[in-house]
C-alpha cells in the first residue's frame, strides 16, 4: 500500500472558494493539496449560479462578507482581464413595482455609498422603460448600479484551479473527504493525506467537515434556486440584469442576461433538507413564470432551452462564518451562501492573512504568469469566428456543436488542458458544447465520440472510457507521493519544485 502524500495545507473544495484558496496558497512556498470529493472541479454550488459580479452594493453594511464581496469584485474583475475569464459589463437596474418599493430605493442608495459604492442614481419610470423597454407595465422606478456584471462562473472556476495547478498544488479529484484525525484526512477510497493545516472549504458539506474536527457550531441548509434560461433570441430584451427590489425573505427574482447570449429568469429560493436535489419542479416552473409575467410578458413568449438548479450553503447567521483554530491547524470557510462567486477571491486572501502569523504565506518570486482561458463568452471572438486562427489551425473551424457554435479545436485543448474534464458535462463547462438550443439532440453522437476519444478527431470510439482515472486528470495518480512531496520542518517543502508536480500539470498547456 502507497504511503499517504503529505504537505502543509489540505484544501478542501473545489468550487471557487477552495481553488481560489489553492491558488493563493500554490504562490507560496507552502505544498498545498486541493482536494474535491467529486470527479471534476467546480461541480458543485459553483457551476449553477445566476453568474452576477456583484458590486456588494446592497450587503449588509460592516459584515465580512460586505467586506469581502467588494474586494472580491476589483480582485476578480482584475483576475478576468489577464485570464480571459469573460465579462460583460452590463450594468443593473433595480425596478420598483409598488410605492413600498420606490419608498425603499433612496435606502438601497444610501446602503451602498456605506458599502463603498457611490455610483447608484435613482431613476423615474421614463428612463426605466428607456432602459429596459420591454419590462412589463407599472414600473414606477429604480435604482441604477452600473457595475454590476455577468460573469462565466465555469472559466472563473477553471482559471483558478488551472493557476493552483500550474503554480505547483496538487490536485486531488475524486477524492471525498469522510474522516480526520489529527491532521490526517481519509478519502472514501481509503487513501489518505496528512497536512499540517487543512482549510474547509467545502460548500454544502462544510458543517460535516467541521463535525469531523469535533465542532457543532452551524448546520448548511441547501437553499434552492432554480432557473429559466430563454433562448438566444430572447437576449435584445434584456440589455441589463433586472433586479428586484430585496426584500425580508430575500433578494427575489431578477431577469438577466447570461454571458453564452441568453436570457435567465430566477431564482427562486427554498429551503430543503437534501444536499443534493439539484433537480428543477414544476413548481419553481410554475412560480418562475408567474414572476416572468409581471416583469417581462413578452419574454414568456420565447423558448425556454433550459433549467437548472442549484443549491446556496444557507446557515443560521447573516454572514460568512470564516474561523481559525490554531490548535487544531484548521480553518473554516463556510456559510458563503450566494455571492462566493465574486467574493472567492477576496476570501482566500482574507485566509491566507489569517493563516500569516502561523505559516509563510509570502508569494513566491517565481510564479508562472496566470493561464490564458479559452473564451465562451458570446460577446466575444470564438473560434469560430476567428479567420487567421482557423487557417492556423484548422480544428477550429470545425464546428461540432452547431447551436453553440463549438468547434472540435477546443473540445481537443480541453482534454489536452492542465484540468481535463471528467465527463460530458465537466466538457460542457469548457467549451459550451450541448449546451444551446437542442441540449446535445444533434450533436450528442459526435461530441460524445469525442469524449471517448478525449477529444482527438480522427480516432473516435477507440479511447478509454470517459471518466476513468486517468480522464479525470488526478494529479496524485501521475505525479504520485513526489509531486506533492514531504513537509520540511520550517513548512516549506523541499519538492514543491517537483518536475513532476509542476510539468505535469503546465506542460500540458491546454489554454489558448
Ligand atoms: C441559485 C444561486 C445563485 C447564485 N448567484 C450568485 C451570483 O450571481 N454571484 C455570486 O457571486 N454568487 C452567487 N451564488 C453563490 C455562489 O455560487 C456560491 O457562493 C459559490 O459557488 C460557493 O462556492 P464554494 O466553493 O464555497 O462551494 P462549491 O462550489 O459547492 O464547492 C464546494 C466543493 O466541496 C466539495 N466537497 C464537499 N464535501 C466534500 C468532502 N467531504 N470531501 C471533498 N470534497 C467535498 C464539493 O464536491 C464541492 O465541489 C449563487 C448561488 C446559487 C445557488
Amino acid at each position: 500500500m502507497n504511503p499517504p502524500l503529505t504537505c502543509d495545507v489540505a484544501v478542501i473544495g473545489g468550487g471557487i472558494v477552495g481553488a481560489a484558496i489553492a491558488r493563493r496558497l500554490g504562490g507560496t512556498s507552502l505544498s498545498t493539496v486541493l482536494v474535491e470529493g467529486r470527479d471534476d472541479v467546480g461541480d458543485g454550488t459553483s457551476k449553477a449560479n445566476t453568474a452576477i459580479l456583484h458590486t456588494g452594493f446592497d450587503a449588509t453594511p460592516g459584515t465580512l462578507e460586505s467586506t469581502l464581496v467588494a474586494r472580491g469584485y476589483h480582485l476578480l474583475s482584475e483576475y478576468a482581464s489577464a485570464t480571459g475569464i469573460p465579462v460583460e459589463r452590463t450594468s443593473a437596474l433595480l425596478v420598483a413595482w409598488d410605492d413600498e418599493q420606490l419608498a425603499a430605493l433612496p435606502g438601497l442608495c444610501t446602503k451602498a455609498e456605506k458599502n463603498g459604492y457611490d455610483e447608484c442614481e435613482l431613476v423615474g419610470p421614463d428612463e426605466v422603460y428607456r432602459r429596459v423597454p420591454d419590462l412589463g407595465p407599472g414600473a414606477l422606478g429604480g435604482l441604477t448600479v452600473p457595475g454590476e456584471s455577468i460573469i462565466c462562473t465555469w472559466t472563473t472556476n477553471l482559471a483558478l484551479a488551472t493557476d493552483a495547478v500550474n503554480r505547483g498544488v496538487t490536485l486531488l479529484r475524486g477524492r471525498r473527504v469522510v474522516a480526520v484525525d489529527d491532521g490526517s484526512l481519509t478519502f472514501a477510497d481509503g487513501s489518505s493525506l496528512r497536512a499540517r493545516w487543512v482549510i474547509n472549504a467545502a460548500g454544502l458539506g462544510a458543517d460535516k467537515i467541521d463535525n469531523l474536527f469535533g465542532y457543532d457550531r452551524f448546520t448548511v441548509t441547501p437553499r434552492r434556486g432554480e432557473l429559466l434560461v430563454f433562448d438566444k433570441l430572447a437576449r435584445a430584451k434584456v440589455p441589463v440584469i433586472v433586479l428586484p427590489v430585496p426584500s425580508k425573505v430575500g433578494k427575489g427574482v431578477l431577469v438577466s442576461p447570461t454571458i453564452y447570449g441568453n436570457v435567465m429568469l430566477g431564482p427562486t429560493a427554498e429551503d430543503l433538507t437534501d444536499r443534493t436535489a439539484t433537480g428543477t419542479s414544476a413548481a419553481g416552473f410554475s412560480f418562475l413564470r408567474s414572476k416572468g409575467a409581471d416583469l417581462m410578458p413578452s419574454l414568456l413568449q420565447e423558448e425556454v432551452t433550459a433549467t437548472y438548479a442549484g443549491l446556496r450553503a444557507a446557515i443560521d447567521r447573516n454572514d460568512y462564518l470564516i474561523s481559525l483554530d490554531a490548535s487544531l491547524r484548521y480553518v473554516l470557510v463556510g456559510g458563503i451562501r450566494s455571492t462566493g462567486l465574486t467574493a472567492g477571491m477576496a476570501i482566500a486572501e482574507h485566509v491566507a492573512g489569517l493563516l500569516s502569523p502561523h505559516l509563510d504565506v509570502a508569494p513566491r518570486p517565481d510564479l508562472p504568469a496566470p493561464p490564458r482561458m479559452p473564451n465562451l463568452g458570446e460577446a466575444f471572438t470564438r473560434p469560430y469566428q476567428d479567420a487567421a486562427l482557423i487557417s492556423a489551425d484548422p480544428e477550429y473551424g470545425r464546428v461540432v456543436c452547431f447551436c453553440e457554435r463549438v468547434t472540435r479545436g477546443e473540445i481537443r485543448d480541453a482534454y489536452a488542458s492542465p484540468i481535463p474534464p471528467a465527463d460530458l458535462d465537466g466538457l460542457r463547462r469548457r467549451t459550451r458544447a450541448m449546451n444551446g438550443r437542442c441540449q446535445g439532440f444533434y450533436c450528442g453522437a459526435e461530441v460524445q465520440a469525442l469524449v471517448s476519444s478525449r477529444g482527438e478527431a480522427s480516432s473516435y470510439g477507440d479511447a478509454s472510457s470517459p471518466g476513468d482515472a486517468s480522464s479525470r486528470g488526478d494529479v496524485s495518480s501521475r505525479g504520485g507521493a513526489s509531486s506533492c512531496g514531504g513537509v520540511s520542518s520550517r513548512g516549506g517543502v523541499s519538492s514543491r519544485g517537483d518536475a513532476s508536480s509542476r510539468g505535469d500539470a503546465s506542460s500540458r498547456g491546454g489554454a489558448r
